[in-house]
């Protein structure tokens, strides 16, 4: 069975061609700059071990121009002859916010879509170009089952205690305001893997996941339940991000609105593009940052001293609403290649039974990597996240039941 995972935002799109029977990614790519006056298509087919690759410079004028390329090219004979894509079963869709009605994937049918654009006002930024990506692959796709994977569904089982912010209680019914959290397709994904390895299932086990990449974001997860995240209603909470400023004062936009004249334009912009990482030093790209740092740049140290430290603060409070902790899991860009801030989110966490071992964190190997000591009470992991594939299981299951 062939399944296409497709991430549709605001200015790209995003693809992946599975084989499902060995999980095999029989083609992927990507188009951006859509809507700009020069936009780029990428797209690369394999085949046991030759690899084509596709490069187009030129306008896509729309979502829809985008997708009938990638249609062109997956069926075409650079695709097809690696494998064939013919036949794609089902396309498994990206779907940031599926507010409080989705717990899981879903085949997506006239309700669902009207449910994804109810949530729009949660995740106006995503939500409108992942409905748009629906339409035009039912457009195009029109013999394949869509299936919406929402980034919040993994979070929906947190408990009010975790969820509810302390507003009037209105706000929440009338409005939905909460915490949902995001990048629940990865924290999901990594607790599998890390189960697997371990060989120990998700019941009975209590683990933290620390999805850190551009965005990032941790998870407590007992039992194979998410009980708690670090993202709120939006994707700006928690953590310190490349660009975006995790948590804040919650006060601090009316101080920069009275103060230094700032619309909300303005501070939405200040919180989510111009802050975090990027804000303190001048670089969102954690190699420069810590290149930067080693080379005595100040501005750089604090930024990863401020980063490092928010990261150890929610260690220590999941590990408190875990009542105990069996695993901690590194996972995307920065969690998986950069052993320096593992490093440093570990030092010193032994009264919680965290012994990182400095020679295998240093190591950096591809696949799921143990990078605790021997005698370390927690586990603490590299597991490299996949969401696509993800997505692509997440699909399968659905169209199987
Ligand atoms: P996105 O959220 O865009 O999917 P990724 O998960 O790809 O992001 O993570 C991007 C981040 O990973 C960037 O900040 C990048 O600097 C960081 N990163 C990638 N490789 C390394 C590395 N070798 N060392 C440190 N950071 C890295």
């Amino acid at each position: 069975m062939n399944i296409l995972v497709i991430n549709s935002g605001s200015s790209s799109i995003k693809y992946q061609l599975f084989d499902m029977s060995d999980e095999r990614t029989l083609a992927e790519g990507v188009v951006e700059k859509i809507g700009e006056q020069t936009g780029a298509l990428t797209h690369e087919a394999y085949g046991s071990g030759e690899k084509a690759e596709i490069v187009e410079e030129r306008a896509f004028r729309d979502h829809h121009e985008g997708l009938v390329r990638i249609g062109e090219l997956l069926g075409g004979p650079e695709t097809a002859a690696l494998g064939g894509a013919a036949d794609i079963a089902a396309v498994g869709h990206r779907v940031v916010h599926g507010g409080e009605t989705f717990q899981d994937p879903t085949i997506i049918d006239d309700r669902v879509m009207e449910v994804i654009r109810e949530n729009i006002p949660l995740a106006p930024l995503h939500n409108p170009p992942n409905l748009l990506g629906i339409e035009v692959a039912m457009a195009i796709f029109p013999g394949a089952t869509q299936v919406a994977v929402f980034d919040t569904a993994f979070h929906q089982t947190l408990p009010m205690a975790a969820f509810l912010y302390a507003l009037p209680f209105e706000l929440y019914e009338k409005h939905r305001v909460r915490r949902y959290g995001f990048h629940g397709t990865s924290h999901a994904y990594v607790c599998e893997r890390a189960s697997a390895y371990l060989k120990r299932p998700l019941d009975g086990l209590r683990l933290i996941t620390l999805h850190l990449g551009n965005g990032a974001s941790m998870a407590a997860v007992k039992n194979g339940k998410c009980i708690d995240t670090t993202m709120g209603m939006t994707p700006l909470g928690g953590l310190v991000m490349g660009t975006r400023s995790g948590d804040v004062d919650p006060a601090l936009p009316f101080f920069l609105a009275d103060h230094l004249n700032m619309s909300l334009g303005d501070i939405d912009r200040l919180l989510n593009r111009e802050s975090g990482l990027k804000g303190i030093c001048g670089s969102n790209d954690m190699r420069d940052v810590i290149d930067m740092a080693e080379a005595g740049n100040e501005r750089a140290a604090i930024a990863l001293d401020v980063y490092i430290y928010r990261i150890r603060k929610f260690i220590g409070a999941y590990a408190a609403a875990l009542e105990g902790l069996d695993a901690l899991i590194f996972t995307a860009g920065v969690g998986e290649n950069a052993p320096y801030i593992r490093r440093r989110c570990c030092e010193g966490l032994a009264h919680l039974g965290i012994a990182p071992d400095r020679a295998r964190n240093a190591g950096n190997k591809p696949g799921i990597s143990e990078i605790s000591a021997g005698d370390s009470r927690v586990k603490v992991l590299v597991v490299p996240t996949d969401e696509e594939l993800r997505i692509a299981q997440e699909t399968e299951r659905v169209i199987r039941k």
